[in-house]
Order: structure tokens, then C-alpha cells, then sequence
């Protein structure tokens, strides 16, 4: 007979593309049942994960709808250990020129979602003493690049506040770890809307080489998530190694 894993739910947010699946994807082949949320969920469910992934079609910036998916999750799976806050949208612009609905959406989703998240999955890891809440920043939340004021601004926003909840609740057990990738290739970028910008974005990367792919990313995610309880990684700051 087949032994049923003891593997406790993992959360992943904007799993449906780029650094959230291949997280999805890891996660998974370590054995966890996973909550997967994106707004594509026809994405989420063609990842073809194993029985004891729930796929959620989620706008975490829709705080409700996301709770109600997590408690689902955790009537099934047990508590939540760890939370990957993964989801996000970089939208490069001028300030002077920008659309201003281009930087509530990044607020929106990079920072409230997170937020959201974290908000729906704190309480119980501090009643049981332990979890992990792992959210993906960037570089641009630790030194400003052109054209990403506001992309930057979130960013910076997420690890202040990552490092501020994690002195909070250290006391708990439990953790919280920025993840701050340089250059992925993705589909990050292909929201953009200002085209000489996107060009020169592009350019700037092409000077860099190799990009990191998504599965970089993923195993240092696994790796901050692997270490014992009693280890804390507080942050991983990573890029391609010919970024500047
Ligand atoms: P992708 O565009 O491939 O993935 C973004 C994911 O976020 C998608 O799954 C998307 O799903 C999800 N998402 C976007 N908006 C929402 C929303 N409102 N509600 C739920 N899910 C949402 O890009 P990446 O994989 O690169 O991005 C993942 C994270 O990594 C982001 O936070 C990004 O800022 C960060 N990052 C990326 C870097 C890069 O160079 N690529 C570098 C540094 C950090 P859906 O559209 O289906 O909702």
C-alpha cells in the first residue's frame, strides 16, 4: 500500500507562469500538496501537477476570495507552512508620463497582495509556532534601475515590511525570507506598454548575457524553505553573474 505523504501545504501565488511555477513545480516533486492561485487558471491546471495540488482562480488583491481559497485548502491539507508571496507585475515607466492606473495595479499586486497573503496565514503560524513566509522582492527593491520608480518603490516597500513582520514574530518561530532576484527570463517584462522603454530594457539585458531562468530562482526558494527552523535565511540577493 501506498504511505500518504506527511509533507505539510504550501501556498504559492502567481503560479501560473515564470518563477511561481517553477516554484509550483519543486515544491511538488518534493511531495507537498500545494495551493497554486494566478488569474489564469486554465495555466494554473495545464501545469498537470499531481492529485493533491488545488488550483485557485485568485486575484490576491481580492482578500476574501483568497482567504476563502486558503481555508479550503487547509480543510483539506492541514495549516499552511509556508507561503510563497510570489505574484507581481512590473510595469516600467516615467513618472511624468506613466498612466497612473499602471501604479495603483503595481501597488495593488505587489504590495498588497503580499500583504494580503501574509495577512491571511500569520495568525495560525504563530499559534503553532512555526511557518515560513517567503516573498519575492527583487534587486529593485534594493537599488533603483531606470524607468522603475514605481516597480522599485513596491519592491523596497516589500522588504522593509518583510524585515519588519519577521522582528515581529521571530519570537513565534517563525520565519520570513526576501528572495531579491536580478534578471529572469519570464513574462515579466511583456506587460510593459511603453515601447521605447521595453527596447531598452531589453538591450540592457542582452549586454548581460545569460538571464537567470525561473528554476534559479526556485531552488534558492527551496533551499531558504529547507533549512532547519532553527535558520533563518533573511534574504537572497541573486543575479545573472554578468548583471550590473
Ligand atoms: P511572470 O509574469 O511570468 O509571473 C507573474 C505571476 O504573477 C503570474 O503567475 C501571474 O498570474 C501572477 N499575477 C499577476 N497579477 C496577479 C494578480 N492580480 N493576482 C494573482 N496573480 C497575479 O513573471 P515572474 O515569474 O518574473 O514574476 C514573479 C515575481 O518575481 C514577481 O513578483 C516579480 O516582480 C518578481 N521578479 C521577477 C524578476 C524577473 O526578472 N523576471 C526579477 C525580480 C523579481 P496571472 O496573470 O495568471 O494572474
Amino acid at each position: 500500500t501506498e504511505t500518504t505523504s506527511a509533507k505539510p501545504l504550501v501556498v504559492i501565488t502567481g503560479a501560473s507562469s515564470g518563477i511561481g511555477e517553477a516554484c509550483a513545480r519543486s515544491f511538488s516533486k518534493a511531495g507537498h500538496p500545494l495551493l497554486l492561485v494566478a488569474r489564469r487558471i486554465d495555466r494554473l491546471e495545464a501545469l498537470k501537477l499531481p492529485e493533491n495540488v488545488i488550483c485557485a482562480q485568485v486575484d490576491v488583491t481580492d482578500r476574501p476570495k483568497l482567504v476563502e481559497a486558503i481555508e479550503k485548502a487547509v480543510e483539506k491539507y492541514g495549516p499552511v507552512d509556508c507561503l510563497v508571496n510570489n505574484a507581481g507585475v512590473m510595469l516600467l515607466g516615467k513618472v511624468q508620463t506613466q498612466n497612473p492606473e499602471e501604479w495603483q495595479r503595481m501597488f495593488d499586486v505587489n504590495l498588497m497582495g503580499v500583504l494580503n497573503g501574509t495577512h491571511a496565514v500569520l495568525p495560525s503560524m504563530i499559534e503553532r509556532r512555526g511557518g515560513t513566509i517567503i516573498n519575492i522582492s527583487s534587486i529593485a527593491g534594493r537599488k533603483t534601475l531606470p524607468d522603475h520608480a514605481i516597480y522599485c518603490g513596491t519592491k523596497f516597500a516589500v522588504h522593509a515590511f518583510t524585515e519588519q513582520i519577521r522582528e515581529e514574530v521571530a519570537q513565534y518561530d517563525v520565519r520570513l525570507v526576501n528572495i531579491a532576484p536580478g534578471v529572469v527570463e519570464t513574462e515579466l517584462l511583456s506587460h510593459s506598454t511603453d515601447k521605447k522603454i521595453v527596447d531598452d530594457y531589453k538591450s540592457w539585458k542582452s549586454q548581460m548575457g545569460q538571464p537567470m531562468q525561473s528554476e534559479d530562482i526556485a531552488r534558492s526558494i527551496m533551499f531558504a524553505y529547507g533549512e532547519p527552523q532553527r535558520v533563518c535565511i533573511r534574504e537572497i540577493l541573486l543575479c545573472p553573474t554578468r548583471q550590473d
